[in-house]
């Protein structure tokens, strides 16, 4: 009898076979010539190029799966994909250099270096918020690091899929890379391949099937999951700095953002000078009626817009609270008076809902940050540095921010992944190169002298000297 796990996890079901799909990456791969430095470089460039010369049309697709307005689209994806490209161009030549380490007095004369060494065929599963950024921004790293690659974007952004399984067999190496469309069925049938490294975007359900079938071939995995991203927000904060850009964080994107702040904890008069200062800040970006702004988006589909709309009865009202099932919208909206148990606190938001949480102090909100899975993202908005220190020091999170949301992933050189349920991994910059690269140990021993100190026969007197040596 089939369960719903083995249901979700595709067991049983037939799909399509991807095994020549592979063989032709593997062959590409065999041939070396993705280990050319200029190779990848024109790979880079190119990628940039698709993005500029069809920008329209991307912009196009991101708004008609997700009501992205194109200013926001081409900030959080189409220019954030280019800058990571740019940095990766620029500083490639040094990623790819063999780095020295010491090589000690008993293993002399010798030297040690390690050297990096593209993967292979690298499956790269992509979610639906950010559906270009999700799958390319991994890609610029798989390219930089010399692997080849599948991409499967997700189903749930048709539009995007769609230009980008038209596009990259246009402007990238079409031996070495490939897109494939589809839901379930095709997830499922690429997962039965063999990899060299599987990254996967998307939610920690599906991030363990991944893993599952990832281990049967000893595949290693980068999970980019999700989860709950607190903002703390202490009374010396500067409040209004902090409404206005924890405001930004939540809503763009209509909260389907993985490291927006998903819930504020303050104290309850800090919670009373921070909602109005929220709702002035809303009224700036998006009006007096939300609906009708064309900065703000809308919720992926109808499942989403359902259990969305279900977790406003979580606390109070005093922001916001009106939808429309026809558009898939809901307002921004901000809750007050919320139960930690609350429907509301015990998943991820992934939309435009933004529930206050009393704390009394900052021990208070630590203990409870502290007391749930580890997040993908924390923050904390005060002034006072010995706050800073003690959050810094105790809160265990992918990635943490002071004084700002999300601003932290538009840094090249900071890593971007998760820890514990929010994932494993992490690329961006040079750490993405590494992420697909294997270092490779290497040492050359020079022939003379070849000092007899460590052969049989063993004797005391060596025994002795090595014991002096070691
Ligand atoms: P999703 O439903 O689009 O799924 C992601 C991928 O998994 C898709 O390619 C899909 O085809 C595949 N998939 C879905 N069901 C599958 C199954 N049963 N077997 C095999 N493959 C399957 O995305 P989602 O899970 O709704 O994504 C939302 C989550 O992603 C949120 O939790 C969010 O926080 C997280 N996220 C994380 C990051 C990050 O960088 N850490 C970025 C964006 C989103």
């Amino acid at each position: 009898m089939s369960t719903a796990t083995d249901e979700m996890a595709g067991i049983g079901q037939p799909g399509p076979d991807y095994g020549d799909l592979l063989a032709g990456l593997r062959a590409t791969f065999a041939s070396d010539h993705t280990r050319d430095p200029a190779w990848r470089d024109a790979q880079l460039a190119n990628l940039v190029r698709m993005l500029q010369d069809h920008e329209a049309e991307f912009l196009e697709a991101l708004a008609s799966d997700l009501g992205k307005p194109p200013m926001e689209a081409w900030l959080t994806e189409l220019s954030y994909i280019a800058s990571e490209v740019k940095h990766s161009r620029k500083h490639l030549k040094r990623w790819m250099k063999p780095r020295s380490v010491r090589t000690p007095a008993f293993a002399q004369p010798g030297s040690s270096w390690v050297q990096a060494e593209p993967l292979g065929v690298v499956l790269v599963m992509g979610a639906w918020n950010y559906p270009l950024q999700v799958v390319l921004a991994p890609l610029v790293a798989v390219i930089a690091a010399g692997n080849c690659a599948v991409l499967k974007p997700s189903e749930l952004a048709p539009a995007s899929a769609a230009l980008l399984a038209r596009y990259v067999p246009e402007y990238l190496d079409p031996q070495a890379f490939a897109v494939v469309e589809g839901a379930v069925a095709e997830s499922t049938a690429l997962l039965r391949e063999r990899y060299d490294h599987i990254i996967y975007t998307g939610g920690g359900a599906v991030g363990r099937i991944v893993m599952a079938a990832a281990a049967k071939h000893l595949t290693p995995v980068t999970l980019e999951l999700g989860g709950k991203s607190p903002c703390i927000v202490l009374p010396d904060a500067d409040l209004d700095i902090a409404a206005r850009r924890i405001a930004w964080g939540r809503f763009t994107n209509a909260g389907q953002t993985c490291i927006a702040p998903d819930y504020i904890l303050a104290d309850a008069d800090t919670e009373a000078r921070l909602v109005p200062l929220l709702a002035g800040h809303l009224r700036e970006m998006y009006g007096e009626d939300p609906q009708r702004s064309d900065s703000f988006g809308r919720i992926v589909n109808d499942r989403h817009f359902e259990r969305l709309t279900a977790l406003l009865g979580s606390g109070t009202v005093a922001v916001g609270g009106r939808s429309d099932p026809a558009e898939r919208y809901i307002e921004p909206t901000v809750l007050t008076g919320v139960d930690p148990d609350s429907p509301v606190m015990r998943e991820e938001i992934f939309g435009p809902l933004l529930p206050i949480l009393r704390t009394d102090d900052l021990e208070a909100a630590i203990t409870h940050v502290r007391s749930g899975d580890k997040p993908l993202a924390a923050y904390l908005f005060s002034k006072d540095k010995a706050a800073q220190r003690r959050f810094l020091d105790t809160v265990s999170a992918g990635s943490v921010c002071l004084n700002d949301v999300i601003m932290f992933s538009a840094v090249p050189e900071l890593p971007f992944g998760g820890v514990g349920e929010s994932g494993m991994g992490a690329y961006k910059g040079e750490n993405g190169f590494r992420n697909f690269s294997h270092l490779k140990a290497v040492m050359r021993r020079g022939i003379w002298p070849d000092v007899p100190l460590r052969y049989a026969p063993y004797s005391d007197s060596k025994f002795n000297f090595l014991k002096k040596l070691l």
